[in-house]
């Protein structure tokens, strides 16, 4: 399984067996997503060590301002006013705000994972 489709499917890294996330969260109703501890199937811890997320919102950040541009430039590009451009990307932040949560774990995870960890 390659890089991108384990960050896409949300799985466990190291098996496929287990979702990461539990609840994908919702925005309108303010909840966050919630992470399993481990995974069911080969144990694989998903909370590696305290802080260990902290470099997911780099990851996170990084989205967020791909989804901000694409939005800017899909504006200008439909010749949309600055207002309405700027409410579109309040909208679109707000609404990608549990998505871009969930992507930036996975990525975060994905990206320091090691086959011969055994935590
Ligand atoms: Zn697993």
């Amino acid at each position: 399984m390659s890089y991108v489709s384990k960050v896409l499917d949300g799985t466990c890294p190291k098996c496929g067996g287990t979702k990461v996330f539990k609840a994908k969260g919702n925005p309108f109703l303010f909840k966050m997503p919630v992470m399993n501890e481990r995974c069911s199937k080969c144990n694989y811890s998903f909370h590696r060590e305290p802080g260990f997320y902290f470099g997911g919102m780099y990851m996170s950040y990084a989205l967020t301002v791909a989804e901000m541009v694409a939005v800017f430039v899909l504006g200008l590009l439909f010749n949309v006013g600055f207002l309405s451009i700027f409410l579109a990307v309040v909208l679109v932040v707000l609404l990608l705000s549990t998505f871009n949560y969930r992507m930036s774990r996975l990525m975060w995870l994905n990206l320091f994972f090691k086959e011969e960890d055994e935590l």
